[in-house]
C-alpha cells in the first residue's frame, strides 16, 4: 500500500468550527470519504472537540463538514504549526518537571508582565521560548534556569513600570 498518513494529537482547529485536522492522507488507490461517500485519493482525518466524533473525509466533504475551505497546503502548514507547538509545550512540559520552582516563577512573571515602554522585551516569555524551542539545551537549564532567577528577574523587577 503506497499510502503516507501524517498524525499529531494536538489541537489543529479548523478555522473557527470546533473540528480539528489530525491526519492527512494520501493513496493512490484511493479510500472512501466518510460522508458523501466516494472513493478519494486524498483525505483529511477530522476530530470534533466538543462531540468527539471522528471523520475522513475529502476536501470537498471537509468544508461541507466544518464550513471552512482547506487546502493540502493549508492542511499540511496547520499540522505542522500544530506539531511544532506541541513539541515546544513537551518541552516546557519538562523543564517544569525538572526545575518546577523555576517554571513557576517563569510562567507568573510572563503573565504579570507590563512593559515599562513600547516595545520592551517580556524576558519570562523569552526564557519560556529559548527552553521550549531548544535555544537552551538540557546541558543547560540548570545554569541558565539559576540565572534567570538571579539576574533577570531582578533586571525585569526593576524595570517594572
Ligand atoms: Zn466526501
Amino acid at each position: 500500500m503506497n499510502a503516507t498518513t501524517v498524525t499529531t494529537a494536538s489541537a489543529a482547529l479548523i478555522g473557527t468550527s470546533a473540528w480539528k485536522l489530525t491526519g492527512i492522507r494520501s493513496t493512490s488507490e484511493g479510500q472512501r470519504c466518510d460522508h458523501c461517500p466516494r472513493t478519494l485519493k486524498n483525505l483529511y482525518d477530522l476530530t470534533n472537540t466538543e462531540t468527539g466524533q471522528t471523520m475522513t473525509v475529502g476536501r470537498g466533504c471537509c468544508k461541507k463538514v466544518t464550513g471552512w475551505s482547506l487546502t493540502t497546503a493549508e492542511a499540511r502548514r496547520l499540522l505542522n504549526h500544530a506539531r511544532q507547538q506541541e513539541r515546544q509545550a513537551r518541552v516546557w512540559a519538562e523543564f517544569t518537571a525538572a526545575h518546577p520552582e523555576i517554571a513557576a516563577a517563569v510562567e507568573a512573571d510572563a503573565a504579570s508582565w507590563r512593559p515599562a515602554w513600547t516595545g520592551q522585551a517580556n524576558l519570562a516569555a523569552h526564557f519560556r521560548w529559548q527552553i521550549s524551542r531548544g535555544a537552551i539545551s538540557r546541558v543547560g537549564w540548570r545554569d541558565q534556569g539559576a540565572r534567570y532567577m538571579s539576574e533577570v528577574r531582578q533586571q525585569q523587577a526593576a524595570l517594572a513600570p
